[in-house]
Formats: structure tokens, C-alpha cells, sequence
């Protein structure tokens, strides 16, 4: 038997491949989109959905724009506004996305067009991409802001296709992921559409608690309590990682945001929401603080609701370590931890909610 030849896989083929990666299901496509909108300053961005995301997305914002001939640049391989080179990448960049490769992955597997005009441009323009083969920059009628819509996502893959399960599983993905930026960001109205139907859309008035209401309802808003929290000074909480960092940013770990009272509960984790310097993490560490605080008060197998903030000096984290930017390190865990369990028992004990015999400090 010959040995076969080695050839390098066309363009084509490797952009499908990469999709796959970064753009899962449409849940994947929507956070890529909703990051972009929120990098571009928006102040409203609008997410709707059919058939759970799979055979439409599309996201409106007011932010920023894209000039009409940069939007081939948009939605090219690599191109990106975010950083210019490695040493942006290493001095820690402020923006959500910086890879450069999300509308030009989405592009290779769906329908793809962005349409957009910047606030002092006379007119809009738009882009398509269809299955990777970009079309031409057109004229097009639109408010201030961008739109990015992708139909039929990956019609062209039918393997991908394949692994989307049902729709109800899709749109809760979508869901999760638009809730989870909904309340990261009070200040920017978010709002999300399911088939011509609102699921909920916040205010923007930078109310944490009026977002929770918009998207968790009333009984909900009403049971959370107030999270504010730093290390005292000269206490053992203030511990290394604290000291280490005078020269820079944000000195201290810091935890704020809403937890729920010990009744208001659901029987899933899904909404034991934490971020970690704004961003949405699902890391276990922070998981496991939060119900350690709450120690022997929840019902079995019921969860809180939490919105926390844990904020730690960006050297501390590393925010990178799955593609997908959902876990997150820390160089301190164990600090970090326990902020977190105190900083919600705290909360809890605020409200006479320690159970007597676990005093805390
Ligand atoms: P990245 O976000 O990593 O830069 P993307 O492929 O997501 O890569 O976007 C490419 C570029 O397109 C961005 O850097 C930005 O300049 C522009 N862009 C994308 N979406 C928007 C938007 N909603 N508003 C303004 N500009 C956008
Ligand atoms: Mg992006």
C-alpha cells in the first residue's frame, strides 16, 4: 500500500471545522452577538429568536456602527477592532470579544447579513454572507445602531445540524445566555423575543433589582437580598491577594449584587448566577461558596437565585482557560472563596437567617 498524500485542507473546509468550535448551537451565536452590541456602547439591544434560535437570530443595537466599507473587514477572518497586536492581548483588553472571528465563523455556516449605520453616517449599508462566499456591500434603510441577523444555522452542516436538540432546549440556552448579560448590565435595556413573543426585556435604568423583576418576575425581585461587600480592613480577609496589588486598579476583592432569601428557591442551579469582573462564569468554586453560605438552610436539592459580582484585580484572573469563557482561575482561590461565602452569609445573617450555632464573623 502507497502512503497516501498529505494535503492541506482548503480554506473552506477549516473555517466549517473552526465554526464547530466556537458556534455550537444558536445559544453560541447569540452570546457572540450580544457581546458585540454591548462592545459597541449600545445602550438597547433587542434579541429575537425563531424556532429556539435555529432558524432565526437576529440582534439589533444602537451602538456605535460599522461605516459601510469597513463592514467587509467585519465580517472577514481575523479582523477585529478590538486590539492591534500581542501586547494589547497581554495588557488585558476592556471589550468582550477580541478574537476577531465570530461573524466570519457564523458566516460560514449560516445566513449571514449585518446591516448598519453609525450615528453621523447619512445612510446605512449591509453585508451578506451565505455558507462562507461574501456578497457585496449594498445601500440599505436603517436606524442608527447595527442589525445582525443569521438564518439557518448550519444548513450547510448537516452533521452540526444533527446534535441541535429540541427547540424549547435551544431557546432555554438562549435564554440563559441573554438573562445572564440582561442582568450583568442594568444600564443597557436587553430585551428577548421568541417567535413574535416577549420572553422579557429590561429597563436600563441600571436597577439591578428592576432587571431581576424584568426577568425572574415579582415573587422572585422580592425575595432577594442586598450583597455588599469588601474586606475589612486589617483583617484577615484582607489577605494576600490584597496587598499584593497597590499598584494597580481595583486593589481588593470585592463582592456585591442580590441573593435570594433561603425560601425563594428552584430546583435547578441554573440561576446561581455569578460574574466575575462583569463577566457570566459558571465556575464550581464560586458555585460551591454561594451554598456553603447558606449552610443547612435550603430545602434538599433547591438552589437560590443569585446575581454576584465578584470583582478582582484582572492580574488575579484568568478569564481565558475554556473557549467558551464560562470557567474561569484565579491565582488566589481560596481568597476568593471565601469572600464569596462571606460575602453572602453576610447577607443572610443581615436578615437573621444564620441558623443559631453557626456564628460567623
Ligand atoms: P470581535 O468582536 O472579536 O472583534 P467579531 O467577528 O465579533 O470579532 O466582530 C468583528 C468586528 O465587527 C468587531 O471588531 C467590530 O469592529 C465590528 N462589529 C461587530 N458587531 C458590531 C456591532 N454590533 N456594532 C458595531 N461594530 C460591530
Ligand atoms: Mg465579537
Amino acid at each position: 500500500m502507497e502512503p497516501p498524500e498529505i494535503e492541506r485542507l482548503d480554506e473552506r473546509t477549516i473555517q466549517r471545522i473552526a465554526a464547530g468550535e466556537v458556534v455550537e448551537r444558536p445559544a453560541s451565536v447569540v452570546k457572540e452577538l450580544v457581546e458585540n452590541s454591548l462592545d459597541a456602547g449600545a445602550s438597547r439591544v433587542a434579541v429575537s429568536v425563531e424556532a429556539g434560535g435555529t432558524e432565526g437570530i437576529r440582534v439589533r443595537d444602537d451602538g456605535v456602527g460599522i461605516e459601510g466599507d469597513q463592514l467587509e473587514a467585519a465580517v472577514a477572518e481575523h479582523a477585529t477592532s478590538k486590539i492591534g497586536d500581542i501586547d494589547d492581548l497581554d495588557a488585558g483588553v476592556a471589550t468582550l470579544g477580541f478574537r476577531g472571528e465570530a461573524l466570519y465563523t457564523v458566516g460560514g455556516v449560516s445566513r449571514l447579513t449585518v446591516r448598519s449605520k453609525p450615528p453621523d453616517a447619512d445612510a446605512g449599508a449591509e453585508i451578506s454572507v451565505e455558507g462562507g462566499s461574501v456578497g457585496e456591500v449594498r445601500p440599505a434603510g436603517c436606524p442608527t445602531g447595527t442589525v445582525v441577523e443569521v438564518d439557518d444555522l448550519f444548513y450547510n452542516t448537516p452533521a452540526r445540524k444533527k446534535f441541535l436538540k429540541r427547540v424549547t432546549t435551544e431557546f432555554d440556552h438562549v435564554n440563559t445566555v441573554v438573562t445572564s448579560y440582561a442582568l450583568a448590565n442594568p444600564d443597557v435595556a436587553i430585551s428577548l423575543e421568541h417567535d413574535g413573543r416577549e420572553t422579557f426585556a429590561t429597563e436600563g435604568n441600571g436597577d439591578l433589582r428592576s432587571a431581576v423583576l424584568a426577568v425572574y418576575g415579582r415573587e422572585v425581585a422580592e425575595g432577594m437580598l442586598d450583597v455588599d461587600w469588601r474586606p475589612d480592613e486589617g483583617s484577615a480577609d484582607s489577605s494576600s491577594l490584597n496587598a499584593r496589588t497597590e499598584n494597580g486598579s481595583p486593589s481588593v476583592i470585592r463582592v456585591t449584587g442580590l441573593v435570594s432569601h433561603p425560601e425563594t428557591t428552584r430546583a435547578s442551579r441554573d440561576y446561581l448566577g455569578t460574574y466575575v469582573n462583569g463577566r457570566y462564569v459558571t465556575a464550581s468554586s464560586l458555585r460551591e461558596a454561594v451554598l456553603d453560605a447558606y449552610d443547612g438552610q435550603l430545602a434538599p436539592d433547591r438552589y437560590p437565585f443569585t446575581v454576584l459580582f465578584v470583582e478582582v484585580p484582572p492580574d488575579d484572573v484568568d478569564v481565558n482557560v475554556h473557549p467558551r469563557k464560562l470557567e474561569v482561575r484565579f491565582d488566589e482561590e481560596a481568597a476568593v472563596r471565601s469572600a464569596v461565602e462571606d460575602a453572602v452569609g453576610s447577607a443572610l445573617l443581615d436578615h437573621g437567617l444564620i441558623r443559631s450555632g453557626a456564628p460567623r464573623g
